[in-house]
């Protein structure tokens, strides 16, 4: 297959793209605008594979869309594209509406005007896979309740409103014109190449340089952790193996406070790399409590039964290793954060293919 993966600069992007030139024989043409979270230094194990193109493009630009469609003939898109940060949805939520709505729009509509062409076999085969949040449903209430794939749509913040508004889009261009659409929506990731403005990469750093490691409210808000690379595999098997027009959750089976989370990096931390230089017996000195975010969801948990009855998928990594495997990441690859936090990965970008 030649895949468009949208927004593969990115975290899970950057994973996803990773995941299918290490593991398979498909073709990948990685589309990305390079926003302040789009790092090609993510990329630098495959990018000059013979399989891998990157163009750098913002998913808005309807005409560079259709001559990359045309270009290169793609059988399925991978859209992942989109402003992702809450905080920044919070202080400035242009940018959300345009990406994560306009954006998905123009994308939709790029891929229809390219599919509707395909002969017949190429058009059934088509598949437009959009990748989405559980913070779509809003929160939890009850201990017990899990998000399922029928859950109504309730979200809080404007990133997630954003993204609950692409999510309808996905599925109206399906009912309306047929296009072969899937949804995934995910929990909370983590592991190698995230972004220091993230809960967990900023814990390790902030402990790392003997800063405060904040933590919002009292730290009780619940989140499912995903590992990246679990994720990346469930997305290839959802778009190569999934039914089209169906929706899928994805999550860890890891429901965890903050406070929890934070505590457990500041053990393994004590344990990999002792602050000892740092005149602190544990890093959990550090962790400092600040002001809740307005609208801050409290609970977040996936029932991810669906993909696993239907396409055999469960993730591999528990919270335990995979966390254990993350804190080692950022340790074995302080250089690759540093660079992300000087702001040099922007200024020095990686030239294009
Ligand atoms: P990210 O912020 O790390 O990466 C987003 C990428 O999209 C960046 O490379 C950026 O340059 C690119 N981009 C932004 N605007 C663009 C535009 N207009 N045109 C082209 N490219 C553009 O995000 P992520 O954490 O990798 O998330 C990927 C997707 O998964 C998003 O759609 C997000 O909503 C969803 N998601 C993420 C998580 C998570 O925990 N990170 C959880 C659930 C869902």
């Amino acid at each position: 297959m030649k895949i468009i993966v949208t927004g593969g600069a990115g975290f899970i992007g950057s994973a996803v793209i990773r995941h299918i030139i290490n593991n398979t024989r498909d073709e990948v043409i990685n589309l990305d605008k390079l926003t302040y979270a789009g790092n090609l230094e993510s990329l630098s194990s495959i990018d000059s594979h013979e399989r891998y193109r990157f163009e750098q493009v913002d998913i808005c630009d309807r005409n560079k869309l259709d001559r990359i469609f045309n270009q290169y003939q793609p059988d399925a898109v991978m859209h992942l594209a989109a402003e992702s940060h809450v905080d920044r949805s919070i202080d400035g939520p242009a940018a959300f509406i345009e990406t994560n709505i306009v954006g998905t729009y123009q994308l939709l509509e790029a891929s229809r005007n390219y599919w509707k062409d395909l002969p017949e076999t190429r058009k059934a085969a088509f598949r437009f896979h959009h990748i989405s949040t559980d913070e779509v449903y809003g929160d939890l209430e009850g201990p017990v309740d899990l998000f399922t794939e029928t859950t109504p749509y309730a979200p809080s913040s404007p990133y997630s409103a954003s993204k609950a508004s692409s999510d309808h889009l996905v599925r109206a261009w399906r009912r309306t014109y047929g296009l072969p659409t899937l949804v995934t929506n995910c929990s909370n990731n983590y592991g190698p190449y995230h972004f220091p403005e993230k809960l967990i990469p900023l814990v390790i750093l902030n402990a790392l340089e003997a800063k405060p490691l904040p933590v919002y409210g009292k730290g009780n808000q619940i989140r499912d952790w995903l590992f990246v690379e679990d994720h990346a595999r469930a997305l290839y098997k959802v778009v190569t193996e999934g039914k089209v027009g169906e929706t899928y959750n994805i999550g860890g089976h890891n429901e965890k406070q903050n406070i929890d989370v934070v505590n457990k990096i500041c053990e393994l931390l004590d344990e990999l790399n002792p602050a000892t230089n740092l005149n602190i017996k544990s890093y959990k000195e550090l962790i400092t409590f600040v002001q809740d975010r307005p609208g801050h969801d409290l609970r977040y948990a996936i029932d991810a039964s669906k993909i696993k009855r239907e396409l055999g998928w469960t993730p591999e990594e528990t919270f335990e290793s995979g966390i254990r495997k993350t804190v080692m990441w950022y340790l074995a690859n302080l250089p690759w954060a540093h660079r992300v936090q000087d702001g040099s990965y922007q200024r020095e970008r990686l030239g294009t293919k």
